[in-house]
């Protein structure tokens, strides 16, 4: 909320007046107005004035005053109208030049028959939590890649990251990890030096004329990718205003624009479809672009940055490369046929990434994998013994003559010559000789078939054979108790107790 305006009378614009005649003469006023305020000489030139002296100073302050009501209204959340709408101003303004400044980019690139070797940056950031009351969010995983039509995503520069995150965020950061990318918080490998992702991402950047090019992602996260960037400039000693970010809806809009020129066709017509295409995200769960962690933990490839950033490139080459004559090739344009075979261009970053950490892998059970592990996992040293010590399998044919019935287990590795086992019924039911068909023989055999109700035969139920009392359970679960409803007292004080 904006600090109040001090309200300002005609005798305080005649201090301001007093206190800059006077330091203009060498007098010094360290503790300002208050020093002007108790200067006898101040004061009693202040009470010489005349009525006619003493207009111009309350005609300041009058319009100090309406000035000030103007600026003083305040919403129902007590926020200054006037401050809101400067900053909804100050947005539009920056929409508009972003806009103007891609138009130029993209049409310049056009002009000169180079929109294909254009190169342009694009980001994605995601985050353990954000922390709306304050703005802030808490990165997790960023790639950066570099893009042109031509060439598709030829460097990715890609990291898994460990921030200090307040305390009170276990849960919120537990909960959108589950839901999402699965990062944990306490990974070792995780990357926390800034300083030197600084300036392996300027580096990747590079400079055009002093300045780095802008870095595109969706409007959605502009403050989450402003938020990384202020750690990068923090550790780089610089100022975040170095780095533009824009948006890559406007981007893809203005490039399928200037690709549909080319072929006397049109464009996007507004850049709402371009957010459209690029949220339908039709080549989500393409396999084998993801990053190394996020390889090894399945149905997280849909959420990885790098992975986020390849797809955002597939999208926009595949409505923009057939207009400029580029041939889409699989793994650079499109989905590589067999991605898992596919290599991919340099990346840098996360590399070599280890998931020794057992840590490392947030699962959707409540449990933690640490526990889980420390009750069920063997070690190597137990499960070797466990299969040494592990008796040999006897399996029993009874097709076969009561002498010849039983089946080394050593025969069991040929399996050419190995036949299923029959179930005893179908024993007794085929005869020895017949050849059984696989899928009967892996059949379970039949029940017996279900004898009549009493009821329906019209007879008595049977009278058991034995008793309960005559034979009663030995020990443990399910002893027979006795009946004790002969032995509860009348009703009386203390439950029946009472004597
Ligand atoms: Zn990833």
């Amino acid at each position: 909320m904006p600090k109040k305006r001090p309200n300002k009378n005609s005798f305080v614009f005649f201090m301001e007046e007093f206190q800059r005649r006077e330091q203009a003469l060498g007098r010094k006023f360290p503790g300002g107005l208050k020093d002007v305020q108790c200067d006898p000489s101040c004061n009693q030139q202040w009470r010489n004035l005349t009525p006619q002296e003493k207009r111009p100073y309350e005609e300041m302050a009058k319009n100090y005053k309406v000035q000030s009501g103007a600026r003083g209204k305040l919403t129902t959340t007590g926020e200054s109208i006037a401050a809101l709408e400067a900053e909804a101003r100050r947005k539009q303004e920056m929409e508009e030049n972003m806009n103007m400044n891609i138009i130029e980019t993209v049409n310049m690139a056009n002009r000169k028959n180079s929109l294909h070797k254009k190169e342009f940056f694009f980001i994605h950031v995601n985050y353990f939590c954000r922390d709306i009351q304050n703005n802030l969010s808490y990165p997790a995983e960023f790639a950066l890649a570099r893009f042109s039509l031509e060439k598709g995503v030829d460097e990715i520069y890609n990291e898994i990251l460990s921030v200090n995150i307040p305390l009170g965020k276990r849960y919120e950061i537990q909960q959108h990890a589950q839901n999402t990318h699965k990062i944990s918080r306490d990974l070792d490998c995780a990357q926390k030096d800034f300083a030197y992702m600084y300036n392996v991402f300027t580096k990747m950047l590079g400079t055009d004329g002093g300045k780095y090019p802008p870095l595109y992602t969706t409007k959605e996260l502009f403050p989450v990718v402003n938020d990384l960037l202020e750690r990068f400039c923090d550790a780089g000693d610089t100022n975040v205003a170095i780095f533009k970010v824009y948006s890559i809806e406007l981007l893809f809009t203005h490039l399928r624009t200037a690709c549909a020129q080319r072929v006397d066709s049109e464009g996007f017509p507004t850049y709402m479809i371009a957010e459209n295409e690029l949220k339908k995200d039709v080549f989500d769960y393409t396999p084998g672009i993801e990053c190394a962690y996020h390889k090894l933990l399945d149905g997280t490839n849909v959420y990885c940055s790098k992975s986020i950033v390849k797809r955002w490139a597939f999208t926009i080459c595949d409505f923009c490369c057939a207009d400029l004559g580029i041939e889409m090739t699989p793994g650079i344009h499109c989905p590589a046929q067999n991605n898992l075979d596919y290599d991919g261009p340099i990346d840098s970053g996360v590399q070599g990434f280890s998931m020794n950490d057992k840590r490392a892998i947030n699962t959707m059970t409540p449990s933690c994998d640490l526990y889980r592990w420390k009750v069920s996992e063997r070690t190597d040293e137990e499960e070797r013994r466990r299969r040494l010590n592990s008796k040999k399998i006897s399996i029993v044919d009874y097709g076969k003559p009561e002498n010849q019935h039983l089946i080394d287990d050593t025969n069991l590795n040929d399996s050419a010559e190995f036949q299923p086992p029959v179930t005893p019924s179908q024993a007794c039911a085929l005869p020895p000789d017949l050849d059984v068909p696989m899928e009967l023989a892996t059949q379970r055999s039949l029940r017996e078939p279900n004898t009549k109700s009493y009821a329906e035969i019209g007879a008595p139920p049977p009278v058991p054979l034995w008793d309960d009392s005559d034979f009663p359970t030995i020990g443990g679960r399910g002893r027979f108790q006795k009946s004790t409803k002969e032995n509860i007292p009348m009703f009386g004080r203390g439950r029946g107790h009472s004597t």
